[in-house]
């Protein structure tokens, strides 16, 4: 087996969503589509590796967020079988609900940002339980449950390396900085910390994380990123018991990422790349939302 990373140059942002690709002696398979306005960018990466549409016959999605299956629904149609955990699955079948959430965000901003999101048909959808394996282009490939960041979320491992999806963050080549990807309305800190210490007891060699792109010191970087889910929880938990509003936490939490990635050394064009990538008040959003359900 071979994999391959396709840099999906979301936006013109090289190095912000990746699409990996497994090739196998018969067949090939996709851990993450991207969003359906990547997809033109991944055909033309695929067929750089002499790989056609209709050799990919399994897609993985470690979770149904725009940017990692917002294109599942058009692979679906081409034949392949989409592997995803239960919770996600519906909502791969019949996107309305999941589009109408994302048009809350994103308003006149959807299209541009992420495409077209096809429904699947029932029969391309296929539901991949914890602790279930899958032979995908002809590699064994078993799905390890990790919420925290999603309740619809599945790591794949093959053997010693494995696709964490955003499940142990974001991390940009060339720094060790991460941050914590908490969108509304599914982060729960208690989750998210158990999927890090279920990772790392893994004891893997790589993590390919979708955000973005190879990361080989997971031991280092999950003892680091463990504490980091708290912090960041903690961190708009005290604002919100000083009576502090959406906005104002927005503006100090911004400040305080800036602050961390200037102590962790990053120069201004990866600070710039992080900017692009990771977007911290959406963590505002995702953290009081489940602080204030902690509290009801
Ligand atoms: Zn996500």
């Amino acid at each position: 087996m071979q994999l391959h990373t396709l840099d999906l140059n979301f936006l013109n942002t090289p190095r912000a969503i990746a699409s990996y690709v497994l090739v196998g002696p018969e067949s090939a398979a996709l851990i993450e589509t991207g969003p359906g306005s990547c997809l033109q960018t991944a055909l033309a990466g695929l067929r750089h590796l002499g790989i056609a549409p209709a050799d990919v016959r399994d897609v993985l999605v470690t979770h149904i967020h725009l940017d990692h299956a917002g294109a599942a629904g058009w692979w679906a149609r081409q034949g392949a079988t989409i592997h995803v955990h239960p919770l996600g699955a519906p909502h791969l079948i019949d996107p309305s609900k999941l589009l109408t959430s994302a048009q809350r965000i994103y308003g006149d901003q959807m299209d541009y940002l992420w495409g077209e999101f096809l429904s699947a048909p029932v029969e391309r959808v296929h539901i991949v339980n914890d602790g279930d394996t899958i032979t995908a282009a002809g590699v064994e490939i078993s799905a390890i449950e990790t919420t925290g960041h999603a309740r619809h979320h599945h790591t794949y491992r093959i053997g010693d390396i494995a696709f964490t999806g955003d499940s142990a963050g974001i991390r940009l080549p060339g720094s060790e900085y991460a941050v914590v990807p908490a969108p509304p309305p599914e982060f729960d800190l208690e989750a998210w910390e158990a999927t890090v210490s279920r990772l790392a007891a893994l004891d893997l060699k790589t993590i390919y994380p979708t955000h973005f792109g190879a990361v080989n010191d997971p031991a280092e970087h999950f003892r680091r990123y463990a504490p980091l889910v708290r912090e960041c929880a903690e961190f708009i938990r005290a604002r919100m018991e000083q009576g502090l509003t959406r906005d104002p936490i927005v503006e100090q939490y911004g400040a305080w990422h800036e602050e961390r990635a200037e102590a962790a050394g990053l120069n201004a064009a990866m600070r710039e790349h992080y900017n692009r990538v990771f977007n911290p008040d959406m963590g505002v959003d995702g953290i009081m939302r489940y602080w204030g359900k902690r509290k009801g």
